[in-house]
């Protein structure tokens, strides 16, 4: 006799394997929009949509208040990540450490191609992405501003201090996560496991560095679905 076979119902099926894992053209996908001039330095880069509007309206405000706001990167796809993942795994400056040594060095502030929420469209490094630049110099009356208002826009700063036991990357105060990035970090860790790193230089340590529970979680508690 023939059974009917019934689809398993699956969680967060909005998101693909493919698209959590960056392994798709942003240019090519109709959830994301190519990111006018006025709002970035670079050509060519995109983001979901949903987030590029509410982008503008923190640009826009920001703007008002006497402080401009340029993305100066968004979505990168698996192939760029392993492009910067790479340059760094062949870099002389690494060369002296070895094995997931080298993987963790990288890591404190690059991710590892497929772990990175760059892939995802919703987050966005803006103005700069020297630490000192926030800390004394330039960026620090935007960052205070940013502190204060981008969670009215459905911004969070993602990788916030680690003083109080978040893990993974070093604190960026450059680095904003829309709020869509909630639900796709919970349809990553239902759907993502450490097989699925895999393809480029390094990626058999991921397993054994626990990226994904460290780094891919290791995001501020404001990001975090209850
Ligand atoms: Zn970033």
């Amino acid at each position: 006799m023939l059974s009917v076979q019934q689809p398993a119902p699956e969680t967060d099926s909005a998101y693909s394997t493919e698209f959590l894992l960056g392994k798709f053209d942003p240019a090519g996908n109709p959830d994301f929009s190519l990111i006018p001039g006025d709002y970035t330095s670079k050509s060519g880069i995109y983001l979901k949509s949903n987030a590029l509007k509410d982008f503008i309206r923190m640009h826009d405000a920001a703007l008002k208040d006497g402080h401009r706001l340029s993305i100066i990167s968004a979505t990168r796809n698996f192939n760029y990540q392993k492009h910067i993942w790479e340059r760094k795994w062949n870099d002389d400056k690494f060369a002296h450490l070895k094995g997931s040594a080298r993987a963790r060095e990288i890591l404190n502030y690059s991710a590892m191609p497929g772990t990175s929420r760059h892939h995802w469209g919703t987050d966005i490094d803006i103005n700069s992405v020297n630490p000192a630049d926030f800390d004394s110099g330039s960026q620090q009356k935007v960052y205070q501003w940013l502190c204060a208002h981008a969670s009215g826009y459905g911004f969070y700063q993602t990788y916030t201090s680690k003083l109080h036991g978040r893990t993974g990357y070093e604190e960026e105060k450059w680095h904003w996560s829309h709020k869509e990035a909630c639900s796709i970090l919970s349809a990553y860790n239902a759907k993502i496991g450490h097989a699925a790193i895999t393809g480029f230089s390094g990626s058999e340590y991921a397993g054994e560095i626990d990226v994904i529970g460290l780094y891919v979680n290791g995001i501020d508690s404001a990001m975090k679905l209850p």
